[in-house]
């Protein structure tokens, strides 16, 4: 049985750096918390925990023996603040593509410009992008939602950078009739999911299973097991290698693999040889043909 992995699988570039900062604090000493868990990885999140990294819930939980960090998605500069006054150290493993939305919004609000962000409002990345402009920025979901807001003043139209394309353009489109200057549009969306899907798309025609290694309420990992259901019947999310199940991938010749953004390589690696071993253990059941 073949193993096929996607092109492109498993951590991001703002999550992989996110780790690694862990990692780095760890490695100087002392005691390391992040605020909120670092990512939608139970697994990754056990292994942390084992090397001493627990979670906070909110800043006032810091002290002054701790090295605090910040996740990816970021968090208002009040909570930075807030995190800095209480941590000995605070290690801000925002995302640079996350930091670029907060820049641009502060800096329209600024200059005294309405700032329009297309995203969740509810998602801890937009609470973050929203602390950069509070009394400027209006964070809507769709097109739908922009209807609603008042006239807006030479905005900045910015989106949550893991949110679809269409959604963005539209909501775009619906604040130019809003506004009394033309708009600053910058799609500030990041391609790391779209790339997990295009190549999981690409693969999913070429197999006859497919393995989505990522967390169950991982909003990416449901996404792409979506993606390959499409095309792959045989398509299963799995958070570990032990819930794969040999007969699900009887008389199967090639299997393919992908995995979340927030899927560490070790997990990923141990999917792939546990797949190999099933592979090998039907090989040496099959009788020889004489
Ligand atoms: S999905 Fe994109 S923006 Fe979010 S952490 Fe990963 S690289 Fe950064």
């Amino acid at each position: 049985m073949q193993v096929l992995l996607a092109d492109e699988y498993g951590f991001c570039f703002g999550v992989e750096r996110a780790v690694q900062m862990v990692e780095d604090a760890l490695a100087e000493g002392g005691t390391v918390r992040t605020l909120g868990p670092l990512i939608h990885n139970s697994q990754e999140i056990g292994r942390l925990e084992a090397h001493g990294v627990a979670t906070i819930d909110a800043p006032i939980e810091a002290s002054a023996d701790m090295t605090e960090v910040i996740r990816a998605h970021g968090v208002t500069p009040e909570v930075q603040r807030e995190l800095e006054a209480r941590a000995a150290k605070v290690v801000d493993a925002t995302c640079p593509f996350v930091t670029k939305v907060q820049k641009l919004a502060e800096r329209a609000a600024e200059q005294g410009r309405d700032v329009v962000v297309i995203g969740n409002p509810d998602h801890p990345e937009m609470i973050g992008v929203k602390g950069y402009a509070p009394h400027n920025a209006h964070v809507v979901r769709d097109a739908g939602e922009v209807a609603a807001l008042p006239p807006l003043h030479a905005p900045l139209v910015v989106s949550q950078t893991t949110i679809k394309l269409s959604t963005f353009l539209e909501a775009a489109e619906a604040v130019r009739a809003k506004a009394d200057a033309e708009p600053q549009i910058v799609n500030t969306i990041c391609s790391a999911t779209r790339d997990r899907q295009d190549a999981a798309r690409a693969l999913a025609g070429q197999v006859e299973a497919f393995y989505i290694i990522g967390g169950r309420h991982s909003s990416n990992s449901i996404k792409l097991l979506s993606v390959c259901q499409e095309q792959c019947a045989k398509s299963f999310l799995i958070e570990t290698p032990q819930e794969i199940n040999p007969a699900d991938v009887a008389g199967v010749e090639r299997v393919g693999v992908t995995a979340g953004a927030s899927t560490p390589n070790w997990l990923i690696k141990e999917v792939v040889e546990r797949l190999r071993a099933i592979g090998d253990m039907r090989q040496q059941a099959e009788p020889i043909a004489v």
